[in-house]
């Protein structure tokens, strides 16, 4: 709390959060000179440290406006004030920023152009006309161009273009928007934009945005260097530029997703609620995926067999610029510049050897980007915006327990991996790193290590891990030679929940995940525990299937299509069904044999392979093009047959838990019948339907069964909780039983947030 005195009459205030590089200084010093108050304001590595003296009713009301009229962008963590022992001057100044002390300023994340900025650029008076590198305090690259803090320009990647006069005067006026903009720039002294083929060859022509745009117009595929990485570009209303990007990235069936020109294009083709509508047009500008309308004009190969799309709007001057030009498409696909399973190219020589054999043309611009930031991922679901992917505009702002933890560097998973650091009580969640398979993912993971170190000047002394015994992750966390701590992974995805809402515990979790390693020879991953920080409970989980040929079942949902029809043969016999028909008559019987024998076939709870065998039954993915691919098809399934179905029609199938080894188990083993039934009478999507309503019920009956009493509030977590219609369907059914609910917001309910869970626990358990 802070208490002043009232008869103090100069006092230092000590501001820490997000106060560098976010307007906070300007906005300090403009606030005391209007209350004409004196005294001085500098940045630390600590956050800011202001002076200030005057009349003490005015001191009072200058801390409180201090608070509550910080810049959009700033966050203040805590705000510390202490008597000062010198009556400071008349006037107030601003000093330079001192960068002795162990630096625990936080580092703001890259912000969208903001609306004056926009304004400016669109204006043919002014000097930035046009100007693709606009910025100012309340806008911009932060994260991507940061080397070090204190965050001043000589520690960006802007420390290569001396201002001109013009920009060092709004630089250095403390009046200016652009006052201590660190990234301040002008056509004049700034960096530009170069048009480029695919050997790295400067074309003629003076007007890059000009020429990308006719470009893309004309079908071609533009790579463009964004804020914090490339993007692939193609028009998304060309069925043959789509295609052309597809087979050139070795894409095939993976989404891709759309920058739109304006809210109203995006209106056009997708439904958005006003809430969907706030998060597209915010600072962090990410992805929202969002309901199709008809395909209408747009690419039919955009995000086959989903219901929904991935939307941004153009997030930098750039990209507005393109997407405002005359020539340009108002729609383009704007996918990641990498090869597959590689991280998102940054830097100019890279993009063209690697990004060379897929661009006709190359989009250059001479500011270098630092650190890779992919593009965030938003959903709103349960009327909340939940993160899917966490990058951009949302990394590296740290979330701060609630609970204490020690400082812990935290591994995260293999697949979407991202990692943690935890410093005095704040988790710093990398932005998303990618798959941990390819050396290239590895290297942009042991560098976002050290660079977040070094920024935040932290020393490893404590790590957690997964427990799986082949992540590459954890061979990293091995390798420091500091304690660590092996956590299991659905232990893991709790605590992440738990974390972020101020948890400890005991509370029942429930996760409904891919997979992860249990411990014993079986595959977990639809789960029901007892958690607290220290520890977990198995009370329940999915009634075990074979997973036919181990990972190759994952790229292949007829196996466990077959899977599910066979444990559903045992108690009745069924005919073969038609959706497997076109699988070869001799890999059925093989896998048949397999199941049978158990040969290369471990069990498995997991509930993303039960979503593979459930899409296969039902026809729709026999082979994944990528992951997750059949769980999200017979989501999109289930939400058409909703919308066509009357809701009594909509029950979910008759559920049953079984009691084995002391474990509650949902049994499975009916659903092949049910499912087939559907589908015949009816259609592959009631099928869908009321197998979504069958999960929801399922996990409200085993929670009644193991917590009668209803003592216990739950977390929901793991990958399927990205299912719209899961998530929304097990909130407010455990609501109903008078449960507290909580689940991922800020921090993903896939594998992305696993690091957090990791730190959350290890930070807890005392060191051995
Ligand atoms: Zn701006
Ligand atoms: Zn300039
Ligand atoms: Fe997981």
């Amino acid at each position: 709390m802070v208490t002043v005195s009232t008869r103090r009459t100069s006092v230092r205030i000590a501001v820490q959060g997000i106060v560098q590089g976010v307007g906070f200084r300007p906005f300090v010093y403009r606030l005391a000179q209007q209350m004409e108050l004196g005294g001085s304001i500098a940045n630390n590595g600590e956050g800011v440290r202001i002076h200030i003296t005057g009349a003490p009713e005015r001191v009072d009301r200058f801390i409180e406006r201090l608070r509550n009229e910080a810049p959009p962008i700033a966050r203040i963590v805590s705000l510390d004030v202490t008597e000062a022992m010198h009556v400071e001057k008349e006037h107030f100044v601003i000093l330079p920023s001192s960068s002795s002390t162990r630096p625990k300023a936080q580092i703001p994340p890259d912000i969208s152009v903001c609306g004056d900025c926009l304004q400016e650029m669109m204006d043919p008076a002014d000097r930035r006309y046009h100007y693709p590198f606009i910025n100012c305090t309340n806008c911009g690259p932060r994260f991507s161009i940061i080397r070090s803090i204190p965050y001043d320009r000589d520690s960006t990647s802007m420390a290569v273009f001396p201002m001109c006069e013009a920009c060092s005067r709004e630089y250095h006026d403390p009046l200016n928007r652009r006052f201590h903009a660190q990234p301040n720039a002008c056509p004049a002294c700034g960096p530009s934009l170069s048009w480029h083929d695919p050997t790295g060859l400067p074309l003629p022509g003076n007007d890059p945005v000009a020429q990308a745009a006719r470009a893309l117009a004309a079908g071609r595929v533009v790579a463009i260097k964004g804020l914090g990485g490339f993007h692939l570009a193609v028009d998304a209303c060309s069925d043959q530029a789509v295609a052309r990007l597809r087979q050139r990235k070795h894409r095939k069936g993976k989404p891709l997703a759309v920058m739109f020109r304006d809210m109203a294009t995006v209106r056009l083709h997708c439904q958005v609620s006003p809430l969907e509508e706030q998060i597209l047009c915010s600072p962090e500008h990410p992805i929202v995926l969002l309901e199709r309308k008809d395909p209408g004009l747009l690419a039919a190969d955009l995000a086959d067999g989903l219901a929904v799309l991935g939307v941004m709007l153009p997030y930098t001057p750039l990209h507005y610029l393109l997407l405002h030009h005359g020539d340009a498409p108002t729609a383009l696909v704007m996918t990641s510049g990498n090869l597959s399973n590689e991280p998102i190219c940054t830097d100019n020589d890279e993009a063209l050897t690697r990004l060379g054999g897929i661009a006709d043309y190359f989009l250059l611009h001479n500011r270098d980007i630092l650190t890779r930031v992919d593009d965030s991922l938003v959903r709103v679901m349960a009327g909340k915006p939940r993160l899917l992917r966490r990058g951009r505009g949302y990394a590296p702002v740290p979330l701060l327990l609630q609970h204490p933890c020690a400082d812990i560097f935290a591994s995260g998973a293999e697949m979407k991996n991202s990692f943690c650091l935890v410093r005095s009580g704040e988790a710093y969640i990398s932005q998303h790193i990618g798959e941990m398979t390819s050396p290239q993912c590895l290297d942009f993971y042991t560098e976002s290590i050290a660079h977040l170190s070094r920024v935040l000047a932290t020393k490893i002394t404590a790590a957690a891990c997964d427990m799986h015994p082949d992540y590459l992750a954890s061979r990293h966390a091995e390798d420091l030679h500091v304690p660590l701590h092996r956590i299991q992974h659905h232990h893991a995805h709790a605590a992440a929940v738990m974390a972020e809402h101020g948890l400890e515990g005991p509370v029942l979790a429930v996760i409904l995940d891919g997979s992860g390693y249990g411990g014993d020879h079986t595959v977990f991953g639809g789960e029901c525990y007892l958690v607290d920080r220290r520890t977990y409970t198995r009370l329940g989980h999915l009634r075990h299937l074979s997973l036919p040929g181990g990972d190759q079942a994952v790229r292949e949902p007829w196996r466990m299509g077959l899977a599910l029809f066979q444990a559903g043969a045992e108690e009745t016999p069924l005919p073969l069904p038609s959706s497997l028909e076109s699988i070869a008559q001799e890999r059925l019987t093989v896998v048949r044999q397999m199941i049978a024998a158990g040969v290369n076939t471990p069990l498995t709870s997991s509930c993303g392979r039960l979503f593979d065998a459930v899409a296969a039954l039902l026809g729709i993915c026999l082979y994944a093009d990528y992951e997750g691919q059949a769980a999200m098809q017979v989501e999109a399934l289930a939400t058409g047959a909703r919308c066509a179905t009357l809701a009594t029609e909509q029950t979910g199938y008759p559920v049953r838990l079984v009691q084995e080894n002391d474990l509650l188990q949902i049994d499975t083993a009916p659903l092949a019948a049910l499912l087939l039934s559907d589908t015949r009478h009816h259609s592959p999507g009631l099928a869908a339907l009321r197998f979504h309503n069958w999960l929801i019920d399922a996990v409200a009956a085993l929670l009644l069964e193991v917590d009668p009493e209803v003592h216990y509030g739950v977390v929901l977590g793991g990958g399927c909780m990205q299912n719209r219609i899961l998530l929304e369907g097990l909130i407010s059914q455990i609501e109903a039983q008078g449960r507290i609910v909580h689940a991922g917001e800020m921090i993903p309910a896939n594998d992305g947030g696993i690091a957090l869970g990791q730190a959350y626990i290890g930070g807890y358990r005392p060191c051995a």
